[in-house]
Parts: structure tokens; sequence; C-alpha cells
């Protein structure tokens, strides 16, 4: 009699042991290995894989979705072709791509000081292959920060005039250079684009993860004249796509490049549904605290929404 009690007890207990098991751990689980990758993102987001994760977690994960991504910081909404925009810190994110133009600006207090690691890296390889091929390509103007920008815009914008100096130059914030993963090359001049170098640099820089940010003829989607001499790294992989695609940035995630408008500049039926779209996307960062958990987004979802 006491001995059948005993095994109805312990077989009592591995039932509860089993149960709790099943029901929370592997949701705490998942929870900690998000967030860890979460913050392990790098900036440009291109080609990231989580370093904490074996081969087999890996293999297994594959196997139940081909390719799981993981957004940095809190996702708050998809773009006009359905990619998602996420911010952290004050950042915006495009497909974990970071993004700085008129419509997307960076803290004043972002500052890398330098390029990042990832982007100088890089351009030290392209540096090298292009060498390799005879051609002389260097970095006039890397990494600028906000006080910097500043001061540029605002001696432009004396000289030139407001309108003319945001046709060529950012207003402090909006500038890539502020991001540490965009540069300038060789004299920043046109005729750069008709140079061996120049050339060589927009049939070949995609190739390292670079693109260039202000092609020819999309001055009206990027917000900026032609700039054969300004590259943007965004990875290999993305780099890549873009260039097949023949399409800008903005295009290519559709997404628009402008200052907000004030009240002296326009009237309010010239707001055009992209931006109004943008202005929605803004008060839903401000709705939802950054400390929200990340939401992890399967390719699957994102088709759904693209659908
Ligand atoms: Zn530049």
């Amino acid at each position: 009699m006491k001995r059948k009690f005993y095994c109805l007890i312990s077989l009592a207990l591995t039932a509860a042991m089993l149960f709790s098991s099943c029901g929370g751990t592997d949701t705490d689980e998942t929870t900690t290995e998000e967030i860890d990758a979460i913050t392990e993102a790098p900036l440009s987001g291109g080609d990231s894989s989580s370093e904490s994760t074996t081969d087999e977690e890996k293999t297994s994960e594959e196997a139940v979705t081909e390719e799981k991504i993981t957004y940095i910081g809190t996702v708050i909404g998809y773009t006009s072709k359905g990619y998602v925009i996420s911010r952290q810190n004050g950042i915006t994110y495009v497909e974990n791509i970071l993004i700085a133009n008129k419509t997307y600006s960076l803290p004043e207090s972002y500052n890398p000081g330098t390029l990042l690691s990832e982007c100088q890296k890089a351009f030290s390889e392209m540096q090298s292959a292009a060498a390799k091929e005879g051609l002389n390509i260097w970095n006039a103007s890397g990494f600028r920060s906000y006080e910097l920008q500043k001061s540029l815009y605002n001696r432009y914008s004396d000289r030139d005039g407001k309108e003319a100096a945001d046709r060529y130059s950012a207003r402090p914030g909006h500038s890539e250079h502020q991001s540490g993963l965009a540069i300038d090359l060789n004299e920043i001049t046109n005729a750069f684009k008709n140079t061996k170098e120049g050339r060589w640099v927009a049939e070949n820089c995609h190739k390292y993860g670079f693109i260039l940010r202000y092609p020819e003829g999309k001055e009206a989607q990027t917000g900026y004249m032609y700039e054969p001499w300004h590259i943007r790294y965004v990875g290999v992989n993305m780099a890549t796509k873009i260039y097949n695609s023949g399409l800008c940035l903005e295009e290519y995630f559709g997404i628009t490049s402008a200052y907000a408008v004030t009240e002296e500049e326009t009237t309010a039926e010239e707001t055009t549904a992209e931006e109004t779209t943008a202005a929605v996307i803004e008060e839903t960062t401000a709705a939802v605290t950054e400390e929200t958990t990340a939401a992890v987004i399967t390719e699957n979802t994102t088709e759904a929404v693209v659908g």
C-alpha cells in the first residue's frame, strides 16, 4: 500500500514538473534570446547574425521558418512598400538599415566620433581592390558630428540661401555623415563621375557593401542633387539588392526624404499622402515606449502585410 502511494506522489510530481517546463520556460528562453539578438544587432544591420546562437539551434530554427529577422528596437510600422520600420534610441531603421535623410533625423546626442568599424573595414577592402587595378580612391570626408554639420549648413545657407543649401547640404541631425556610415570620395566634385575611379566605384562599390546614395536623376526621391562621390555602407546583401534594382534607397524601401513642412512654407493641401503616413508613424513612435518588448516578425508576417 505504502509503495503504491509513493508511486502516485512521484508520478504527480513528475507530471507537474513536465507541465511547468512546457508552459513557462520555453517562452522565457525565447524572450531572452530575442532581447540578446536585438542588443547585439549592428547599427547598419546588413549581414547580421546572432553569434550566441549555435549551429544546431540555427538549423532547427531554419527548419521552422526559412528566415527569421530580428528587428532593432521597437517595430513602429511599415513603409509604403511593406518594409519594417523600427526605432531605437531616437534612430530610425528600415529593415535594420539606419536611415538618415530629410524625413528621418539622428539625435543630436548620437556621436560615434568616427566611421563605424564595419564601414571602415569595407572601405579599406574596396580601396585595396581598386588599388590592384591602379585606381586611387580615398576618404575625403567620413564622419561628421552634429555640431560640425550645423556650422557647415549655416555657412552654406548664409552664402547661397536656405533653398539652395538644402539641395546639397543636410541640416544638422539629417546628415548621413553623422551616422558614421557614409564617405565622400576623392575631390568631392561632379568631375569624379567621369574619372576611372568614379566609374569603378559606381559599378563595384556594392560588392563591398556600399551604394551610391544620391544617384543621378533621383533628387525628387533622395532630396539631394546627384553626388557621384557620396557612398553609404548598408552591407553587401542590401547593397547588391539596391544596385540590381536600379533604385535609390528611398525608392527601394518606399520612404520619403523631405523636411517637415512649416506653416509659412506650405499650405495644408500640399501635404502628400506619404508625408501623412510619416506623421502617423511619428505619432505611433511617441505612443510606444522604447522598453516595449520588440516584436519579432517573420518573413511570413511581412509578406502578409505587404500582400
Ligand atoms: Zn557626403
